[in-house]
Protein backbone atom coordinates (compact mmCIF):
# COMPACT_ATOMS: atom_id res chain seq x y z
CA UNK A 1 0.00 0.00 0.00
CA UNK A 2 1.38 3.50 -0.68
CA UNK A 3 -0.42 6.21 1.54
CA UNK A 4 -2.21 9.08 0.82
CA UNK A 5 -0.23 11.99 1.77
CA UNK A 6 -2.51 14.23 4.17
CA UNK A 7 -1.67 18.19 2.53
CA UNK A 8 -1.27 20.25 5.77
CA UNK A 9 -0.59 23.41 3.62
CA UNK A 10 -3.87 23.44 1.68
CA UNK A 11 -5.66 21.91 4.48
CA UNK A 12 -4.42 25.22 6.68
CA UNK A 13 -5.07 27.52 3.91
CA UNK A 14 -8.88 26.60 3.72
CA UNK A 15 -9.01 26.78 7.54
CA UNK A 16 -7.71 30.40 7.35
CA UNK A 17 -10.23 31.16 4.33
CA UNK A 18 -13.10 30.29 6.78
CA UNK A 19 -11.74 32.48 9.19
CA UNK A 20 -11.32 35.26 6.80
CA UNK A 21 -14.95 34.77 5.98
CA UNK A 22 -15.71 34.68 9.95
CA UNK A 23 -13.87 37.84 10.37
CA UNK A 24 -15.44 39.20 7.66
CA UNK A 25 -18.99 38.85 8.59
CA UNK A 26 -18.05 39.64 12.13
CA UNK A 27 -16.42 43.31 11.10
CA UNK A 28 -19.62 44.07 8.57
CA UNK A 29 -22.33 43.00 10.85
CA UNK A 30 -21.21 43.60 14.56
CA UNK A 31 -18.01 46.03 13.78
CA UNK A 32 -15.79 43.49 15.97
CA UNK A 33 -12.38 43.40 14.21
CA UNK A 34 -10.56 40.35 16.42
CA UNK A 35 -7.30 41.50 17.61
CA UNK A 36 -4.40 39.30 18.41
CA UNK A 37 -1.43 40.69 20.53
CA UNK A 38 2.03 38.57 20.21
CA UNK A 39 4.47 38.93 22.36
CA UNK A 40 8.51 38.07 21.55
CA UNK A 41 11.20 38.29 24.30
CA UNK A 42 14.64 38.33 22.96
CA UNK A 43 16.10 37.39 19.32
CA UNK A 44 15.36 33.20 18.90
CA UNK A 45 15.64 32.94 14.76
CA UNK A 46 13.52 30.74 14.83
CA UNK A 47 10.72 32.19 17.34
CA UNK A 48 11.50 35.42 14.58
CA UNK A 49 10.31 33.82 11.49
CA UNK A 50 7.64 31.85 13.43
CA UNK A 51 5.82 35.80 14.99
CA UNK A 52 6.25 36.94 11.54
CA UNK A 53 4.35 34.19 9.47
CA UNK A 54 1.79 34.41 12.75
CA UNK A 55 1.54 38.71 12.31
CA UNK A 56 1.54 37.94 8.21
CA UNK A 57 -1.44 35.70 8.07
CA UNK A 58 -3.28 37.36 11.51
CA UNK A 59 -3.62 40.40 9.12
CA UNK A 60 -4.22 38.38 6.07
CA UNK A 61 -7.37 36.86 7.39
CA UNK A 62 -8.68 40.42 8.55
CA UNK A 63 -7.41 41.04 11.84
CA UNK A 64 -5.45 43.22 13.87
CA UNK A 65 -2.26 42.24 14.85
CA UNK A 66 -0.36 43.71 18.04
CA UNK A 67 3.27 43.49 18.35
CA UNK A 68 5.61 43.57 21.09
CA UNK A 69 9.57 42.61 20.94
CA UNK A 70 11.04 43.03 24.77
CA UNK A 71 14.73 42.29 25.01
CA UNK A 72 16.05 39.21 26.49
CA UNK A 73 16.67 40.95 29.59
CA UNK A 74 13.20 42.01 30.30
CA UNK A 75 12.10 40.96 33.83
CA UNK A 76 9.86 38.93 34.71
CA UNK A 77 7.77 41.54 36.74
CA UNK A 78 7.65 43.57 33.66
CA UNK A 79 6.18 41.07 31.32
CA UNK A 80 3.47 40.69 33.87
CA UNK A 81 3.11 44.23 33.33
CA UNK A 82 2.79 44.03 29.75
CA UNK A 83 0.27 40.78 30.20
CA UNK A 84 -2.13 43.14 32.50
CA UNK A 85 -2.23 45.76 29.75
CA UNK A 86 -3.18 43.37 27.24
CA UNK A 87 -5.75 41.55 29.95
CA UNK A 88 -7.80 45.07 29.97
CA UNK A 89 -7.61 46.06 26.45
CA UNK A 90 -10.74 45.28 24.71
CA UNK A 91 -8.99 45.70 21.32
CA UNK A 92 -7.32 42.64 22.23
CA UNK A 93 -8.68 38.97 22.11
CA UNK A 94 -5.88 37.14 21.82
CA UNK A 95 -2.91 36.67 23.35
CA UNK A 96 0.27 34.76 22.90
CA UNK A 97 3.62 34.56 24.33
CA UNK A 98 5.80 32.69 22.25
CA UNK A 99 7.90 30.38 24.51
CA UNK A 100 10.20 29.42 24.97
CA UNK A 101 11.09 32.59 27.45
CA UNK A 102 14.51 33.57 28.74
CA UNK A 103 15.55 31.60 32.06
CA UNK A 104 14.60 34.85 34.35
CA UNK A 105 11.03 34.66 33.30
CA UNK A 106 8.59 31.87 35.03
CA UNK A 107 6.66 30.46 31.99
CA UNK A 108 4.15 29.07 34.51
CA UNK A 109 3.64 32.51 35.91
CA UNK A 110 3.07 34.17 32.66
CA UNK A 111 0.72 31.75 31.25
CA UNK A 112 -1.17 31.56 34.18
CA UNK A 113 -1.40 35.53 34.24
CA UNK A 114 -3.11 35.41 30.89
CA UNK A 115 -7.03 36.02 30.87
CA UNK A 116 -8.16 32.43 29.99
CA UNK A 117 -11.01 34.61 27.59
CA UNK A 118 -7.64 35.76 25.93
CA UNK A 119 -5.47 32.43 25.69
CA UNK A 120 -5.43 31.62 21.95
CA UNK A 121 -2.36 28.82 22.77
CA UNK A 122 -4.95 26.96 25.24
CA UNK A 123 -1.73 26.65 27.83
CA UNK A 124 -3.84 28.24 30.72
CA UNK A 125 -4.84 25.80 33.39
CA UNK A 126 -8.20 26.93 33.54
CA UNK A 127 -8.40 26.37 29.40
CA UNK A 128 -6.44 22.85 30.26
CA UNK A 129 -8.92 21.86 33.01
CA UNK A 130 -12.13 22.75 31.02
CA UNK A 131 -10.65 20.78 27.69
CA UNK A 132 -10.13 17.93 30.13
CA UNK A 133 -13.46 17.82 32.07
CA UNK A 134 -15.16 18.32 28.39
CA UNK A 135 -16.17 21.58 28.65
CA UNK A 136 -16.02 24.41 26.23
CA UNK A 137 -12.25 25.92 26.27
CA UNK A 138 -9.88 27.46 23.91
CA UNK A 139 -7.63 24.40 23.55
CA UNK A 140 -3.73 24.30 22.00
CA UNK A 141 -3.42 24.93 18.61
CA UNK A 142 -1.47 22.06 17.32
CA UNK A 143 -3.70 19.38 18.71
CA UNK A 144 -6.20 21.21 17.34
CA UNK A 145 -4.54 20.75 13.87
CA UNK A 146 -3.91 17.41 14.38
CA UNK A 147 -7.88 16.94 14.90
CA UNK A 148 -8.74 18.68 12.02
CA UNK A 149 -6.14 16.67 9.75
CA UNK A 150 -7.49 13.25 11.13
CA UNK A 151 -11.10 14.34 10.31
CA UNK A 152 -9.76 14.99 6.41
CA UNK A 153 -9.11 11.11 6.22
CA UNK A 154 -11.98 10.00 9.31
CA UNK A 155 -15.03 12.49 9.50
CA UNK A 156 -15.97 10.71 12.97
CA UNK A 157 -13.18 9.07 14.53
CA UNK A 158 -15.61 7.45 17.04
CA UNK A 159 -14.79 3.87 18.32
CA UNK A 160 -11.21 3.88 16.43
CA UNK A 161 -7.65 3.39 18.34
CA UNK A 162 -5.84 5.99 18.32
CA UNK A 163 -2.08 6.10 19.72
CA UNK A 164 -0.56 9.45 20.77
CA UNK A 165 3.56 9.23 21.08
CA UNK A 166 4.20 12.11 23.83
CA UNK A 167 2.57 13.36 27.06
CA UNK A 168 3.71 16.72 26.62
CA UNK A 169 1.43 19.72 27.84
CA UNK A 170 1.47 21.39 24.80
CA UNK A 171 0.41 18.34 21.89
CA UNK A 172 0.48 14.88 23.74
CA UNK A 173 -2.20 15.45 26.53
CA UNK A 174 -4.32 18.04 25.27
CA UNK A 175 -4.90 16.08 22.27
CA UNK A 176 -5.16 13.00 24.17
CA UNK A 177 -8.71 15.02 25.76
CA UNK A 178 -9.58 16.01 22.37
CA UNK A 179 -9.31 12.35 20.78
CA UNK A 180 -10.91 11.33 24.04
CA UNK A 181 -13.97 14.10 23.26
CA UNK A 182 -14.16 12.93 19.39
CA UNK A 183 -14.73 8.92 21.29
CA UNK A 184 -11.64 7.29 20.46
CA UNK A 185 -10.63 5.06 22.49
CA UNK A 186 -6.59 6.62 23.52
CA UNK A 187 -3.59 5.44 24.54
CA UNK A 188 -0.94 7.70 25.26
CA UNK A 189 2.86 6.54 24.77
CA UNK A 190 5.99 7.97 26.52
CA UNK A 191 9.93 7.14 27.22
CA UNK A 192 8.98 4.43 30.15
CA UNK A 193 6.20 2.69 27.12
CA UNK A 194 7.06 -0.75 27.27
CA UNK A 195 7.43 -2.16 23.70
CA UNK A 196 5.76 1.14 21.89
CA UNK A 197 6.65 -0.93 18.45
CA UNK A 198 4.14 -3.05 19.26
CA UNK A 199 1.69 -0.09 21.43
CA UNK A 200 2.08 1.60 17.87
CA UNK A 201 0.86 -1.47 15.73
CA UNK A 202 -2.66 -1.36 17.42
CA UNK A 203 -3.17 2.43 15.63
CA UNK A 204 -5.75 2.75 13.50
CA UNK A 205 -4.91 6.82 14.08
CA UNK A 206 -1.22 7.11 15.21
CA UNK A 207 0.21 10.50 16.90
CA UNK A 208 3.81 11.25 16.41
CA UNK A 209 4.93 13.97 19.61
CA UNK A 210 8.16 12.99 20.69
CA UNK A 211 11.07 15.39 18.98
CA UNK A 212 12.95 12.73 17.78
CA UNK A 213 13.59 12.30 14.06
CA UNK A 214 12.29 9.47 12.62
CA UNK A 215 11.90 7.45 15.32
CA UNK A 216 8.93 5.86 14.50
CA UNK A 217 9.56 2.89 11.99
CA UNK A 218 7.66 1.86 9.04
CA UNK A 219 6.99 -1.87 10.80
CA UNK A 220 5.70 0.36 13.81
CA UNK A 221 2.82 1.29 11.66
CA UNK A 222 -0.15 -1.18 11.29
CA UNK A 223 -1.32 -1.29 7.34
CA UNK A 224 -3.93 1.28 7.01
CA UNK A 225 -3.10 3.12 9.57
CA UNK A 226 -3.81 6.85 9.21
CA UNK A 227 -0.09 8.93 10.54
CA UNK A 228 -0.02 12.53 11.74
CA UNK A 229 3.45 13.57 12.36
CA UNK A 230 3.64 16.67 14.71
CA UNK A 231 6.91 16.12 15.01
CA UNK A 232 9.81 19.29 13.71
CA UNK A 233 13.41 17.69 13.46
CA UNK A 234 16.63 19.45 12.11
CA UNK A 235 19.22 16.93 10.66
CA UNK A 236 22.41 17.23 8.75
CA UNK A 237 21.16 17.38 5.01
CA UNK A 238 23.22 16.76 2.13
CA UNK A 239 25.93 19.91 0.80
CA UNK A 240 26.29 21.15 4.51
CA UNK A 241 22.70 21.98 5.25
CA UNK A 242 19.80 20.90 6.99
CA UNK A 243 16.96 19.98 6.38
CA UNK A 244 13.61 19.13 8.48
CA UNK A 245 12.07 15.40 9.18
CA UNK A 246 9.22 14.23 11.25
CA UNK A 247 9.22 11.59 14.49
CA UNK A 248 8.20 9.16 11.79
CA UNK A 249 10.42 7.71 9.03
CA UNK A 250 8.35 8.62 6.14
CA UNK A 251 9.32 6.66 3.00
CA UNK A 252 8.75 3.47 5.18
CA UNK A 253 5.92 4.64 6.93
CA UNK A 254 4.05 5.95 3.49
CA UNK A 255 4.14 2.22 2.22
CA UNK A 256 2.17 0.68 4.84
CA UNK A 257 0.33 3.47 6.13
CA UNK A 258 -3.15 4.43 5.05
CA UNK A 259 -3.20 8.09 4.75
CA UNK A 260 0.11 9.90 6.50
CA UNK A 261 1.12 13.85 6.92
CA UNK A 262 4.26 15.06 5.11
CA UNK A 263 7.32 16.95 7.47
CA UNK A 264 7.20 19.83 6.51
CA UNK A 265 3.83 20.69 4.93
CA UNK A 266 1.61 18.46 7.27
CA UNK A 267 0.67 19.55 10.86
CA UNK A 268 3.37 22.63 11.10
CA UNK A 269 0.67 25.22 8.42
CA UNK A 270 -2.03 24.02 11.04
CA UNK A 271 -1.04 25.74 14.03
CA UNK A 272 -0.67 28.97 12.79
CA UNK A 273 -4.58 28.75 11.02
CA UNK A 274 -5.96 27.24 14.45
CA UNK A 275 -4.39 30.13 16.18
CA UNK A 276 -6.86 32.19 14.51
CA UNK A 277 -9.42 30.02 14.72
CA UNK A 278 -9.19 30.47 18.71
CA UNK A 279 -8.82 33.90 18.29
CA UNK A 280 -11.89 34.30 16.48
CA UNK A 281 -13.37 32.47 18.74
CA UNK A 282 -11.67 34.37 21.46
CA UNK A 283 -13.53 37.47 19.66
CA UNK A 284 -16.98 35.89 19.25
CA UNK A 285 -17.33 35.23 22.93
CA UNK A 286 -16.01 38.45 24.13
CA UNK A 287 -18.66 40.15 22.32
CA UNK A 288 -20.85 37.75 23.57
CA UNK A 289 -21.46 36.30 19.92
CA UNK A 290 -22.60 33.17 18.86
CA UNK A 291 -19.08 30.92 18.18
CA UNK A 292 -17.76 31.20 14.19
CA UNK A 293 -18.56 28.37 11.77
CA UNK A 294 -15.01 27.37 11.97
P1 LIG B 1 8.38 17.42 24.51
O1 LIG B 1 7.77 18.36 25.47
O2 LIG B 1 9.87 17.25 24.48
O3 LIG B 1 7.72 15.99 24.76
C1 LIG B 1 8.18 14.86 24.09
C2 LIG B 1 7.41 13.65 24.54
O4 LIG B 1 7.94 12.52 23.85
C3 LIG B 1 7.53 13.36 26.05
O5 LIG B 1 6.28 13.01 26.57
C4 LIG B 1 8.50 12.19 26.10
O6 LIG B 1 8.21 11.25 27.12
C5 LIG B 1 8.21 11.49 24.77
N1 LIG B 1 9.39 10.73 24.36
C6 LIG B 1 10.67 11.15 24.28
N2 LIG B 1 11.47 10.13 23.89
C7 LIG B 1 10.67 9.06 23.73
C8 LIG B 1 10.90 7.71 23.35
N3 LIG B 1 12.14 7.28 23.04
N4 LIG B 1 9.86 6.88 23.30
C9 LIG B 1 8.61 7.31 23.59
N5 LIG B 1 8.33 8.57 23.94
C10 LIG B 1 9.35 9.43 24.03
O7 LIG B 1 7.97 17.75 23.01
P2 LIG B 1 6.67 18.52 22.42
O8 LIG B 1 6.76 19.95 22.77
O9 LIG B 1 5.44 17.76 22.74
O10 LIG B 1 6.99 18.39 20.87
C11 LIG B 1 7.10 17.14 20.22
C12 LIG B 1 7.55 17.35 18.79
O11 LIG B 1 6.56 18.11 18.13
C13 LIG B 1 8.85 18.17 18.64
O12 LIG B 1 9.54 17.69 17.48
C14 LIG B 1 8.36 19.57 18.38
O13 LIG B 1 9.30 20.33 17.64
C15 LIG B 1 7.13 19.28 17.58
N6 LIG B 1 6.12 20.34 17.62
C16 LIG B 1 5.60 20.74 16.44
C17 LIG B 1 4.63 21.70 16.42
C18 LIG B 1 4.05 22.11 15.10
O14 LIG B 1 3.52 23.19 14.97
N7 LIG B 1 4.11 21.26 14.10
C19 LIG B 1 4.18 22.30 17.60
C20 LIG B 1 4.69 21.84 18.81
C21 LIG B 1 5.67 20.85 18.81
P3 LIG B 1 8.40 11.59 28.70
O15 LIG B 1 7.22 12.43 29.06
O16 LIG B 1 8.38 10.25 29.34
O17 LIG B 1 9.70 12.31 28.81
Amino acid sequence: MTASVIDGKQIAAETRAKVAAEVARLTSAHKVVPGLAVVLVGSNPASEVYVGSKKKMTVEAGMKSFDFTLPETVSEAELLALIAKLNADPAVNGILVQLPLPQQIDAQKVIAAIDPGKDVDGFHPLNAGRLATGLQALVPCTPLGCIILAKSVHPSLAGMDAVVVGRSNIVGKPLAALLIGESATVTVAHSKTQDLPAVCRRADLLFAAVGRAEMIKGDWVRPGATVIDVGINRIPGTGGKSRIVGDVAYAEAAERAGAITPVPGGVGPMTIACLLVNTVRAACAAHGLPAPRV
